[in-house]
């Protein structure tokens, strides 16, 4: 594909304002280039306006994922820009836009490449298949409706491209956020004894779910601690009353040696155990990520790092990433298989005011997503 044209797409998608929300205009962009080719389409409805978007190509041998999600985040105060945030702008060799890092940049990357190889005319020795989802910002709740609903359970390999700068991130930790609510009797504070303080047992909730994670001090070999910050608490409306409502929210970031369930599991336990002593506690979770254990020993890893070497000659490091992808969600499909995390964009930029990514850097990651493919389908060998 020319040029022009691999950063027609990029700009077009920048221009979509899909924002947490409304990811079905990226979805119906991404449907009309596809249009006439080969390959099966398919639109997967989160919820109205938010489509996650399927697209498989080819009809025999291994397949490989390709992922990346519509959404961006907000651009926030906009007076913090110098060029707008939903038209891409290109000033001394780099594209500014919301989502020109994270992740616009690698979902155009991928759909130019398979397009390319579409054109190329050449029978394709295995398949491809673009999972696009929705809210990858706000729970990658897309990326979970498409591994329930199946779509990962073929595959044989998967590239997330976020924001790597052609590393292949291997890791990261998961994410827990909770809430924690305690109900009481309101009475007037002359008279505690007839009602029931709902502040106590939450602060007791608090320090006992701090002790125990605290007693968490097992490290992984990359990712470090887990780590556990209660974040907002709030309770009572009155000086002089008995408060019959509080609640707290707390933030772990877990990783592999911590799973998610059991960690779960713990709090639960604790909220168990006070509500048998009298406490009215309930958690609930927002969105809950599993951390993704080290793909580092996997053979798609050690290949995907070979070949951003020997076709880009750039480095490609293994390296660990900072927040939880998309790769939470299709880690937990019924098949097994090796998910990593390489993409175009210097991470430096993502969810800031000015996001930007190269052009050379994007046009690259537009070559290493078909060249991946290609050697993927010709020379790749499962451990
Ligand atoms: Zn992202």
């Amino acid at each position: 594909m020319e040029k022009e044209q691999a950063l027609k797409i990029l700009t077009d998608l920048i221009a979509i304002k899909s924002d947490n929300d409304h990811e079905s205009k990226v979805a119906d962009y991404l449907t009309d280039l596809f249009a006439g080719y080969p390959v099966k389409i398919e639109r997967v409805t989160y919820a109205p306006g938010r489509d996650n978007l399927v697209v498989t190509m080819g009809d025999h041998g291994p397949l490989l994922g390709f992922s990346g999600h519509e959404d961006v985040v907000s651009s926030g105060d906009a007076a913090n820009w110098t060029y707008p945030p939903f038209q891409a702008t290109i000033h001394d060799g780099k594209i500014y836009g919301r989502g020109t890092c994270d992740m616009k940049s690698g979902l155009a990357a991928m759909v130019v490449a398979m397009l390319d190889l579409l054109n190329s005319g050449k029978k394709l020795p295995g398949r491809l298949r673009l999972l696009a989802s929705v809210g990858e910002e706000t729970g990658e709740y897309g990326a979970a409706q498409l591994t329930k609903e199946g779509y990962a359970d073929d595959l044989d390999g998967l590239i997330i491209g976020e924001s790597s700068n052609f590393n292949v991130r291997v890791t990261h930790k998961g994410i827990i956020d909770y809430y924690v609510t305690s109900k009481g009797v309101c009475v007037h504070s002359s008279t505690p004894e007839a009602g029931k303080n709902a502040i106590m047992p939450l602060v007791a909730f608090a320090q006992k779910a701090q002790k125990l994670m605290d007693s968490h001090q097992k490290k992984d070999p990359i990712l470090g601690s887990l780590t556990h910050v209660i974040s907002q608490i709030q309770g009572g409306t009155q000086i002089n009353s008995v408060p019959d409502n509080a609640w707290l929210s707390g933030n772990i970031r877990t990783t592999p040696l911590y799973p998610n369930k059991q960690i779960m599991h713990e709090l639960e336990g604790i909220i168990a155990e006070l509500n048998q002593q009298g406490a009215e506690l309930s958690i609930r979770y927002s969105f809950p990520e599993v951390p993704l254990p080290s793909q580092a020993e996997t053979s798609l890893a050690k290949f995907a790092s070979q070949v951003v070497k020997d076709e880009l000659h750039r480095e490609s490091n293994f390296v660990a990433g900072t927040g939880a992808t998309d790769a939470s969600e299709y880690i937990q499909a019924d098949n097994d298989f090796p998910i990593i995390i390489l993409g175009p964009a210097p991470e430096e930029t993502a969810h800031q005011p000015n996001e930007n990514i190269p052009v050379a850097d994007y046009l690259a990651g537009c070559e290493l997503y078909q060249k991946l493919a290609w050697r993927f389908w010709k020379e790749y060998k499962e451990k």
